[in-house]
């Protein structure tokens, strides 16, 4: 079984030079994620969340500060994450057994191990029978589900999200937050989740780093100290609301939420 990674980053700001005018996207990042932490990083559109995650996955590099996994520059792509993106990205002629064993067949892996896994997986997010279909067959929540599956099945050392559920139905989006926290329970995967949902953080994460407007800065790291395992119904309590609540509040005085 692979080692959670540890994340240092420090000092950290992008600005893309590509188009007609530089875009800081973000400015002076400071921060450390734990091995197995579940950090969700919430802010508004464009504040440079998936900038964020796109330099730790090594896919962007940093105009400047430092950005190391177990204390390792990370130069170049960090193969041994597994990445789920908005858009589910399966292809349409492999069944779901074979997207999800895809990554292991490039990389010619143990294939009875990683099917037995894929199985397991599959099972546990409620796709057993569904090993065989093609991804035109299944929903967009199923096709999510086969996503973060084919992220999992290698057992990867770091899980990377960036807006996984943003396509979803809210009822879909409930049962994925359900189907997520019990895959991750475990705290085998350091795991950074990109999201708008405040809810949607405060239900999995074990911190939450709240961004400002761009250029995106930490305007505040929460600790959630809800236990675990955590229930739909937990999202109703006075407790869980005033996370919300506090996560509300630190947009409403950066302006990005106005209520008159
Ligand atoms: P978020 O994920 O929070 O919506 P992004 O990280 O996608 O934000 O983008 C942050 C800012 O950087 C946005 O203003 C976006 O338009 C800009 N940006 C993102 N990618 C590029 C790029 N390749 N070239 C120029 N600007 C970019």
């Amino acid at each position: 079984m692979s080692k959670p990674v540890t994340i240092d980053i420090e000092g950290v700001q992008k600005i893309y030079t590509s188009g007609r005018e530089a875009v800081i996207a973000l400015e002076n990042i400071d921060l450390q994620i734990d091995p197995g932490e579940f950090l969700a990083v919430v802010g508004p559109s464009g504040c440079g969340k998936s900038t964020l995650l796109l330099l730790i996955a090594g896919l962007l590099e940093p105009t400047a500060g430092a950005l190391t996994i177990d204390g390792s520059v990370v130069k170049g792509p960090f193969t041994k994450a597994g990445i789920v993106f908005q858009r589910d990205v399966l292809l349409e002629w492999r069944t779901v057994r074979k997207n999800v064993l895809l990554p292991a067949q490039i990389k010619d892996l143990n294939r009875k191990q990683q099917e037995e896994r894929a199985e397991a997986l599959l099972s546990q997010v409620g796709l057993d029978g569904f090993e065989d279909r093609y991804p035109h067959e299944l929903s967009g929540g199923m096709r999510q589900r086969v996503s973060l599956v084919r992220a999992l099945v290698q057992d990867p050392p770091l899980l990377l999200l960036d807006e996984p559920f943003g396509a979803l139905d809210a009822l879909t989006r409930d049962q994925m937050c359900i189907d997520l926290s019990r895959l991750v329970e475990r705290g085998t995967q350091t795991t950074l989740f990109i999201t708008h949902s405040i809810d949607e953080a405060v239900f999995l994460a074990d911190r939450i780093a709240v961004f400002s407007p761009r250029p995106g800065r930490i305007l505040e790291l929460i600790d959630v100290e809800l236990p675990r395992p955590r229930k739909l119904s937990i999202q109703t309590q006075p407790v869980f609301q005033e996370y919300v609540q506090r996560i509300r509040a630190i947009f409403a005085e950066q302006g990005i939420l106005q209520e008159d």
